[in-house]
């Protein structure tokens, strides 16, 4: 088969590989959607730890073709959580799975979803409905890492909750916010993704921090950062309403410092708080969208071939793209 390989640091190639067969325990995944995410752009880039020689694509969906010796059935829709961890380090055992040194990634570490097959542990398989768009299944993964989020921030009814990023984890912020009866702003600066932030639930819009005091000028009483570049981590804190809570959920490349004041995180007691990947979330996560609660189709921006996915890695993304899915 054909799989999309990182090779070394910037040489991604499409080239043909064995079939996977399960190892014990396995399940074979014949794949039919896979999301294109800003991580692969870093492991191209050099800016993510890699391993040399993986397929890449960890945010995928597929049909089980071989069940090895589990207990799965044959054509089961399945989601993937990406992320295995070790389970018996001291992290994984006081439940903090997600700060496991040992985490293998499939996509990263191992093989992941950017070919028509893929060998998963079965116990990486969340199934997904019969009758769901395929392509929606690609989602599963990112709403797993925002769920974390917004698990975090804990946004209440009649809060004001500002998502800053129009990604597609911003506009799953925004449908998590809106599910748990905020009113919700979108700070992004493009039109096209302030436009689809409206779709995803957002009464507001602004593209800076000006037009969002004007329309909140108290602040927001949960602030979710979903950008990921350190002007908005920095605006982050002016935008919060005395007592609020902030989320950084982007991810600013290693090493890379941002001002923030400590007396005014103090004097006006804002809670300042990470949230990173998917702790125990993929399972809600997988029976959300399954379940058709949360609105896809704004966000899947293009459906691409396989021939198509190292270019649309190596290259920016377009300012409308929200998520390209790679299609079998
Ligand atoms: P994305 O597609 O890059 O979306 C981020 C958006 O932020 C951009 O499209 C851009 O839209 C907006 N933005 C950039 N600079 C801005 C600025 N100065 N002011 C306002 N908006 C700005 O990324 P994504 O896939 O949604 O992911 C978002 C972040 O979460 C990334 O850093 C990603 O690595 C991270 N992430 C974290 C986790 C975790 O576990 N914590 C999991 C998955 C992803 P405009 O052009 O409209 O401004």
């Amino acid at each position: 088969m054909y799989a999309t390989q990182l090779l070394d640091i910037g040489d991604l190639q499409t080239r043909i590989v064995p079939d996977p067969t399960p190892a014990a325990g396995e399940i074979i995944v014949e794949i039919e959607a896979a999301g294109i995410c800003g991580t692969d752009r870093h492991l191209f880039k050099g800016e993510f730890p890699s391993t040399p020689g993986k397929t890449l694509g960890h945010e995928f969906s597929g049909l089980i073709v071989d069940t090895g010796d589990t207990d799965f059935t044959l054509g089961t829709r399945v989601a993937i959580d990406p992320n295995i961890w070790c389970s018996t380090c001291d992290q994984c055992r006081r439940g903090r799975v997600n700060l496991c040194a040992n985490n293998i990634a499939i996509g990263i570490g191992r093989d992941g979803g950017f070919a028509p097959y893929c060998a998963v542990p079965a116990r990486q398989a969340h199934v997904l409905p019969p009758d769901l768009n395929p392509a929606y299944g690609a989602f599963c993964e990112p709403l797993a890492c925002t769920l974390h989020g917004m698990d975090v921030g804990n946004a209440r009814p009649g809060e004001k909750v500002l998502i800053i990023g129009g990604g597609v984890i911003g506009q799953l912020a925004i449908q998590l916010a809106v599910l748990a009866g905020a009113e919700v702003m979108l700070l992004t600066r493009s039109a096209e993704k302030q436009a689809i932030g409206k779709a995803c639930g957002a009464s507001h819009c602004a593209s800076d921090t000006t037009s969002a005091l004007q329309q909140w000028p108290e602040g927001a009483d949960l602030v979710v950062e979903c950008a990921g570049v350190s002007a908005t981590v920095s605006m982050a804190p002016g935008l919060t309403r005395s007592g609020g809570r902030i989320v950084i959920l982007g991810v600013l490349p290693s090493g890379q410092t941002v001002p923030i004041e400590p007396f005014d995180l103090l004097f006006r007691e804002i809670n300042l708080k990470f949230a990173f990947l998917n702790p125990f979330t993929q399972a809600r996560a997988t029976q959300m969208i399954g379940s058709g609660l949360i609105n896809l189709a704004p966000l899947v921006s293009r459906q691409i071939s396989h021939d198509e996915v190292a270019g649309v890695i190596e290259n920016a993304p377009l300012p409308s793209d929200i998520r390209a899915i790679l299609r079998f």
